[in-house]
């Protein structure tokens, strides 16, 4: 026992155990480890390795238990309290003595109970979801190793997988050379774009900041675009006015007249254009936006074009959907690609890739001494900390590349053609019910399917803006009313002028027919009513 434990032993409480959820007993080969405390363990206690093995064999217990609950389709997708309730059933507050490990495991249990079980084959509310275990192993490895990941000194296998990893996700775009960097999310990604693309056109920009630009930058979106690229705007002081949102046909698609209409029309007001995001896989539609019009274009002008695949870039992997959807990614200046998206990476796994090689780390470098000292004995070339505008920087590759070693790169192919198929049955479903359902994006062309649920009360009603207004108003209602029972869980949004509809998405690995079955018998049994 160490003596930490022995200064603290007589302050230490029995805790309340929740008898309603006991914990099986710790008490294994004689020893007690519930009533044991932190300082038994490792790294406090010398001797304390096999209480550890013992304390973390019963974590990982209760995570083993959430995941095959989450895979049981009998079971709950979530226990819906509101925020006051759940105050009041869980004890979430920072105690002043030391809580024994039988608590900090009913602490861990507990959590898990109100957690929302993305991973269930009912949880189509997200565009990450599911809990792929060979990712998962990959976390866990990449939390013990619990490396910085900014220089090579520190890190050095995890940096030649992300040199590796990088380098195929840009072969697979169609760049020969380049450079890319995995970032804490497609928001981060989209940034770094708007910022190498600043300082490729505006170099001074390092040095004497805003006002080395003369004229009023402006840059160019679609109005079915991520929010992301907006907030870029905002936050590298653009402004949000000067990101101006290009109109889009029917099914979400950028129209390239407008674009070039618009880009017209700010140079005759003196305006800088400078930056064009293109989209490959919207948010809500899940559209792809026309790629080589859109180069055209940005060549035309000497604009930057970026092309946001947060979302779709999933869809790279598959032979038949990249020649579908992809046409033209070889010819934008960076591209941002989100594995923890279709691929099924877990949170979080963002990567950003550049044409150019040399931009990202001239754009932000600013040589800090202390970590990267230009005189150290290994290829300095390695050390990445300094393209990025972080320091310290979170190992996400590790899980990447290990999911990725794991299905090959067929097999993440067949994944999408997977995914994509699971659309296809799932439009087939909803339009053999069309007093039901009514399909907003007859061909997605990414696994997002959107529709309105249509109850009794207004089947007959013929279709118009009144009744989308309707339909509208019991979107929520719905929303609600799912949660409630705990049995199905699909996003909603309004998008532009049309009102709350539902966004289904397929990227969990775990989806199969019978899902999507209930799905639809679901909505109606919990709807018909309304
Ligand atoms: C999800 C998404 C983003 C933002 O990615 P985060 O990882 O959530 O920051 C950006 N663009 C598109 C098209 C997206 O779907």
């Amino acid at each position: 026992m160490s003596c930490v434990k022995e200064q603290l032993k007589g302050e230490v409480k029995k805790p309340v155990v929740d008898l309603k959820d006991p914990l099986r007993s710790l008490n294994i080969s004689g020893k007690d480890i519930g009533n044991m405390i932190y300082t038994d363990l490792l790294p406090w206690s010398k001797n304390g390795a096999e209480e550890t093995k013992m304390f973390l064999d019963q974590v990982m217990n209760i995570l083993y238990e959430f995941m095959h609950k989450s895979n049981d389709r009998s079971s709950k997708i979530l226990d819906f309290h509101h925020p006051d309730q759940l105050m009041e059933v869980l004890d979430l507050s920072i105690p002043d003595q030391p809580q024994n490990l039988d608590q900090i495991l009913v602490d861990c249990k507990d959590t898990l109970k109100y957690q929302v079980k993305t991973a269930h084959p009912r949880f189509f509310n997200q565009l990450s979801n599911g809990c792929d275990t060979i990712s998962l192993a990959g976390e866990f490895l990449t939390s013990v190793a619990n490396a910085n990941m900014f220089t090579y000194e520190i890190a050095p296998v995890f940096i030649l997988l992300e040199h590796v990893t990088l380098k195929k996700m840009r072969d697979i775009i169609g760049y020969e050379n380049g450079d890319s960097i995995l970032c804490p999310g497609g928001t981060i990604s989209n940034m770094y774009a708007l910022l190498a693309a600043r300082y490729k056109m505006f170099p001074k920009i390092k040095s004497e900041g805003i006002r080395a630009i003369p004229e009023q930058l402006v840059l160019f979106t679609s109005e079915h675009s991520h929010y992301s690229i907006m907030s870029a705007a905002n936050v590298t002081g653009i402004g949000i006015d000067n990101c101006i949102e290009v109109p889009c046909d029917n099914a979400g698609h950028m129209l390239p007249e407008e674009l070039e209409r618009l880009v017209k029309e700010a140079l005759k007001c003196g305006k800088k254009p400078f930056f064009v995001n293109a989209t490959a896989g919207t948010t809500v539609f899940g559209a792809f936006d026309p790629l080589n019009a859109i180069a055209d274009i940005c060549e035309k002008y000497g604009l930057w074009m970026h092309v946001d695949a947060a979302w779709g870039g999933g869809l790279l992997l598959s032979k038949k959907y990249k020649n579908l959807r992809f046409k033209g990614v070889e010819r934008a200046d960076s591209v941002t690609w989100n594995p923890h998206k279709l691929m099924g990476v877990l949170l979080q796994c963002s990567t950003v890739h550049f044409k150019e090689n040399g931009l990202l780390y001239q754009c932000n470098r600013l040589g800090a001494d202390y970590l990267f000292q230009q005189d150290k004995h290994y290829d300095i070339s390695y050390d990445t900390g300094d393209k990025v505008i972080q320091c310290g920087r979170h190992n996400d590759i590790f899980k990447l590349w290990l999911a990725w070693r794991a299905k090959g790169t067929e097999g993440y192919g067949k994944q999408m053609d997977r995914f994509m198929e699971l659309t296809e049955y799932m439009i087939k479903k909803l339009n053999a019910q069309p007093d039901k359902f009514w399909i907003i994006v007859p061909k997605p062309e990414c696994t997002n399917v959107c529709f309105w649920y249509i109850p009794e009360r207004l089947r007959k009603m013929p279709h118009s803006q009144e009744k989308e207004r309707l339909l509208g108003q019991i979107t929520p209602i719905l929303k609600g009313k799912m949660m409630n029972s705990g049995t199905l869980m699909i996003g909603y949004q309004p998008q532009g002028k049309l009102p709350n509809f539902f966004r289904n998405i397929i990227s969990n690995q775990a989806v199969r027919e019978e899902d999507i079955d209930f799905l639809v018998d679901e909505l109606d049994r919990l709807g018909k009513d309304l």
